[in-house]
Parts: structure tokens; sequence; C-alpha cells
């Protein structure tokens, strides 16, 4: 079992592995989350891939914290394949190039988080997760914007259209 003195992996099972880390997001109200370095690494890549998804519908890609407190409330349904973390590296770097974030291959992750978030209230979104696999070998979320003026001001939307069909 992986725990040092009291403390144990907030996600404690079979598929943890690696030393015990502190997850350095502050929940509100705040608590602190331990988890083995796998499991830090699965939420990590669910956010990632949640990001992306954002970005792709032309919303921010920065996470506010009940995004992430999301992501972290799911992750703690599943249990995770060990396969996992190469899959969805190579799904975050598919969408990112799909996105034009190639050549900041890097660290786009990185400049997605420093853009500031939406305003809470200021636009609705469904976040419905995809799992593939039990345990879970890949990650995604369908994205779908219910109203948003800042949606609106990025030009007009193909919805109308695609009813049409
Ligand atoms: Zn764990």
């Amino acid at each position: 079992m992986i725990g040092i003195g009291n403390f144990s992996c907030s996600h404690l099972g079979l598929d943890c592995s690696g030393r015990l880390e502190r997850e350095h997001i502050t929940y509100d109200p705040p608590k602190i989350v331990i988890l083995c370095a796998f499991h830090n690494q699965v939420v990590n890549r669910i956010r990632r891939i949640l990001a992306l998804r954002l970005k792709e519908q032309h919303l921010r890609g920065r996470l506010h914290n009940l995004n992430r407190e999301l992501c972290y409330d799911l992750m703690c349904k599943f249990r995770f394949s060990s396969a996992f973390l190469g899959n969805m590296d190579k799904a975050c770097e598919n969408v990112a190039a799909h996105l034009g974030l190639v050549s900041s291959r890097l660290d786009w992750y990185e400049r997605l988080r420093s853009r500031p978030a939406v305003q809470p209230g200021s636009i609705r979104v469904r976040r419905k997760p995809i799992v593939v696999g039990d345990p879970v070998m890949l990650w995604d979320w369908e994205i779908t914007v219910l109203d948003s003026a800042q949606a609106k001001r990025k030009g007009p939307r193909r919805t109308r259209e695609a009813k049409r069909c």
C-alpha cells in the first residue's frame, strides 16, 4: 500500500503508483488533496484535454476552480490503465496540433493556463465526459455551449445550418 504516515493517495487503489504528491489546486472551500504521482498525472491529463476542448469552442483555455474540482471528482469514480498517460499525451498533442498549437509544443498547456479565466456566470457550458475502457484507457470531453455573449462575438456559428440537416 502506498502511504506515508497517516497519509495515502486520495484515490487509493490497485492502480496507484509513485510517490505521494500534494495537489496544488486551490479548492473552495480549501482542502488538501494528496495523490500518488500516477493519479496526479491522471487528473492533470483530464484537465489538459478539457482545456483544449474549451479552446476548440473558442472559449478561453484556463480552467477555473469549478472545472478543476469537476475533473478531480470524476477522476475519483474510475480506475485507470497504466497506458492512460501515454494515450492521453498523444490525444492532447493531436488536438493541440489541430488548434495550431504545435509550435509551442512543450508549453502550450502553460499558455492556456495563463489566460484569464471566463468570469463565472458569463457563460454556460455543458461538459460531458467521454470515458473509454474499464480501467480507463482514454478520456475526452464533449463541450456544448448553451448560451454565451462571448461566443456570439466570435462570429456566426454553424448551429442554425446544422439544424436543417
Ligand atoms: Zn493513487
